[in-house]
């Protein structure tokens, strides 16, 4: 039978989160995941290690089913092939950024500028609908640079905490657009390595859903049982089990984390006591 073949990045800022996506689904790889190439041991996949760059073409052609990359790159490189799905991680913005003593109104400040970039289709779609006409300096990268050296007079790259900015002496005008990691697929896969597919797109929810949700425990008196279910937003009705306690129970339920951080002090009013919330590993609603 045919594996499904996945590109991830070599090394970079994608690296370990998406070999710890597959990890977190039951996906064992051999050889650590350091040479070109890796096989699982209990899953029929294959892992190719490769410059983000270059997967959405690889995915396209059909050397890799699928990949895992910034949307970023995806929009950048323009590629036929599907956005299967977002997976968290990766967050960043790209944004305009000019030298912080320049002034700046709106984005017609930029007309006639010159603006160095390494996503000069990104960049020049944006400034197309826009409606302004700038020179783009396409640059392979330290981007921040540029106005600093003078070859241009603003900046369009990824920001995620803005002090790579600060440090160069820049101060953010516009965000283009937000990315984070997705999971691209060719759009011709054969119909065996769609269900393997299928399978692994299943375990990714399975673990989505775990990140998002708290398995909580509580005691409470019998009384307000109806009350205290009434309060969780639980997935269906909760679990009770009769304490060895007289007149007390055991609430069991899942809940997602910020409803649990939003009904907290209605817990205990309602008289909640020993509450306890542990994380889920994989759930399948
Ligand atoms: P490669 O050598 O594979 O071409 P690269 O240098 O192009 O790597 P990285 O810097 O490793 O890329 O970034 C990979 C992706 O991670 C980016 O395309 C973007 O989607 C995301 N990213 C980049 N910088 C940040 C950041 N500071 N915070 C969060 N995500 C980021
Ligand atoms: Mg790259």
């Amino acid at each position: 039978m045919s594996k499904l073949k996945i590109a991830v990045q070599k090394s970079g800022r994608l690296s370990e989160k998406s070999l710890e996506l597959l990890k977190s689904c039951g996906i064992k790889l051999q050889n650590g995941g350091r040479t070109l190439k890796s096989t699982s041991s209990n899953f029929p996949i294959e892992v190719l290690f490769l410059r983000d760059d270059d997967i959405p073409q690889y995915v396209e052609q059909g050397i890799a089913d699928i990949g895992i990359l910034g949307q970023n790159e995806v929009w950048e490189k323009q590629k036929d092939i599907d956005e299967l799905k977002l997976l968290g991680f990766a967050r960043c913005k790209l944004s305009l950024a000019i030298p912080k003593e320049n002034s700046y109104t709106s984005i017609e400040s930029l007309e006639g500028k010159r603006i160095a970039t390494s996503y000069p289709i990104i960049l020049s779609n944006y400034l197309q609908q826009q409606g302004i006409n700038a020179t783009i300096e396409e640059i392979g990268g330290s981007v921040e640079i540029a106005p600093g050296i003078g070859l241009a007079d603003a900046i369009m790259d990824i920001v995620s905490t803005g002090s790579t900015l600060l440090m160069n002496g820049l101060k953010e005008v516009e965000v283009i657009a937000k990315s984070e990691a997705v999971l691209i697929a060719n759009r011709q896969i054969s119909t065996d390595k769609s269900k393997l597919l299928d399978q692994l797109l299943f375990r990714m929810d399975a673990v989505q859903q775990s990140k998002e949700n708290k398995y909580i425990l509580l005691n409470a008196p019998n009384d307000q049982l109806e009350k205290i279910t009434q309060i969780l937003p639980g997935m269906k009705s909760p679990t009770i089990l009769p304490l060895a306690k007289k007149g007390w129970s055991s609430l069991h339920s899942v809940i997602r984390e910020d409803d649990f951080w939003n009904s907290i002090d209605q817990l205990k009013n309602a008289g909640a006591e020993g509450i306890l919330v542990v994380p889920i590993e994989k759930l399948i609603l």
